[in-house]
């Protein structure tokens, strides 16, 4: 996860609280500044339909080809 500050790529994860969204809490290497990132759940019935889809055919070529 990129610094929203100054864009440092490394960040220390310093807390996650769980739950259908996952907040961490994040500390950048460089410029010190602290924020928070969230991990988000996206249960749409479409991508249930197609995860069963590409399982039956057997591999996860059909990602590639679309
Ligand atoms: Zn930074």
């Amino acid at each position: 996860m990129f610094c929203p500050y100054c864009g440092f790529e490394k960040t220390k994860v310093l807390n996650t609280m769980k739950g259908l969204q996952n907040k961490r809490y994040r500390v950048c290497d460089k410029c010190k500044r602290s924020f928070v990132s969230i991990e988000a759940l996206f249960c749409d019935p479409y991508w249930q339909e197609y995860a069963k889809a590409t399982k039956e055919l057997g591999d996860l070529k059909g990602i590639k080809n679309e």
